[in-house]
């Protein structure tokens, strides 16, 4: 088998690797490339030359597998549609999160595919390669590694992972796994410059114990389609006798995982419309939701939450606030008091994942709030990938998205390898 990383070896995100078994090529992963200017990049420098991907190849490419719905693992997919002969493996709640998230923006092209669902633990098949998707913790909706077999050869991609956040129990069970001898393990190292941190409850635990009594609104960094973090905001709010306040477009996200984690009997712990201390505001995005009618029937069911900017400013102190891509436009407009507030973040995530973040965060930062960085992060500390590597024992360790590869052959040796960009790589 050969292995080609044609993005994501020498940079954080953007991935795509590409498998070759035989006559058969699998693709895993198509992102959008790191922004480096702090601009937002067009989305066709997103794309990539590779045969078949656009066009007719021989051979083809027998698959496209999505491991989760940041931008930097699926942003590229928007660019322009690919050959619909390629079949694109993702599962139903991450198809249904990139269109909820599409529609929001009025010039967003809507993804194109030839969409094949996948299930956890179930295998599927790919042209030769046999792939088997085991869930993983991580910040997105859902988080998929892969387990991909062809011609007697195994190989692990990761995709995002880490195992403190509050479905550390996902990874405990990838440990788990018996998947025979792993010939090659890819594994993310965003973080790998880490080497060990706090659990996301702990750091949710400090901040309860910080805030207890004290009147002020609570803004913490957290993407749309952070459901880890979301469900312990709103066991926070909860135990401070808080409001949770979302917009439109996150209280939309979080009814149509649960109605569809429900679909397949399981039931979700995050927030939803039964929430009661769950607030939702009447901004623009949630303007842009009551636009969408094919979300009539659930928006109907967001008006009893629904509280004006009046209410907002009344209790602006029991408040906390979700802060994603552009809520300091509102924040600005309709708040604009920010004094005895207090800003949570972490101090070792650049943001990347959701566009505009990292520019909403640089605003709050010089507003005079109240600083809480936080040590904390959605990716693997170096302590969670050496476990893994210990566990699964891979004869070839193939780190992606990573600024510390001496952390890898610090630790591992001759096992590692650092291809570039497009090298090809014999297993
Ligand atoms: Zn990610």
């Amino acid at each position: 088998m050969k292995i080609i990383i044609h993005r994501g070896a020498e940079e954080l995100g953007g991935n795509c690797i590409e498998l070759v078994s035989g006559e058969s090529r699998l693709l895993l992963d198509y992102g959008a490339p790191p922004r480096t200017d702090g601009a937002e990049a067009a989305p066709e420098a997103a794309i990539l030359n590779i045969p078949g991907l656009y066009e007719k190849a021989t051979p083809p490419i027998s698959g496209l597998i999505i491991s989760h719905t940041h931008q930097d693992h699926y942003g590229a997919l928007l660019a322009r549609p690919i050959n619909p002969g390629v079949k694109v493996f993702m599962t139903e709640i991450m198809e249904d999160t990139i269109r909820v998230t599409t529609k929001m923006r009025r010039d967003a092209q809507p993804l194109k595919a030839n969409i094949h669902y996948f299930r956890k633990g179930h295998k599927f098949i790919a042209g030769r390669f046999v792939i088997t998707p085991y869930l993983m913790e991580h910040t997105a909706a859902e988080s998929f590694a892969f387990l991909i077999e062809s011609d007697g050869k195994r190989v692990i991609y990761t995709g995002d992972y880490r195992e403190h956040g509050n479905k550390a129990a996902a990874f405990k069970q990838f440990l788990a796994v018996k998947a025979g001898p792993i010939d090659a393990l890819i594994t993310e190292g965003n973080q790998a410059g880490i080497e060990k941190g706090p659990g996301e409850l702990e750091v949710i635990a400090h901040v309860e114990d910080k805030i207890k009594g004290r009147n002020g609104a609570l803004y913490v960094m957290c993407a749309g389609q952070d459901i880890g973090l979301l469900t312990s905001l709103a066991y926070l709010a909860k135990n401070t006798r808080r409001y949770l306040v979302v917009d439109g477009y996150v209280a939309l996200l979080l009814e149509r995982l649960k109605a569809l984690a429900l679909k397949q009997g399981v039931e979700l712990k995050s927030p939803g419309l039964h929430t009661e201390y769950l607030r939702i505001i009447r901004n623009e995005a949630t303007q842009r939701v009551y636009q969408l009618s094919e979300y009539a029937e659930t928006f109907s069911r967001m008006r009893p939450q629904m509280f004006g900017w009046d209410w907002i400013r009344a209790n602006l102190g029991r408040l906390i606030i979700p802060v994603r891509a552009n809520t300091h436009l509102w924040v600005k407009d309709q708040i604009n008091d920010l004094r005895g507030a207090t800003l949570l973040y972490s101090a070792w995530e650049s943001y990347a994942e959701e566009d505009g973040m990292a520019e909403t965060l640089e605003w709050f930062k010089t507003r005079g709030l109240t600083d809480v960085p936080t040590p904390s992060t959605g990716h693997a500390y170096f302590s969670t990938i050496r476990k893994l590597i210990e566990n699964k024992k891979p004869r070839c360790i193939i780190p992606v998205n990573t600024e510390h590869p001496e952390k890898f052959t610090a630790a591992f040796g001759k096992r590692v390898r650092l291809p570039k960009n497009g090298e090809e790589i014999e297993i």
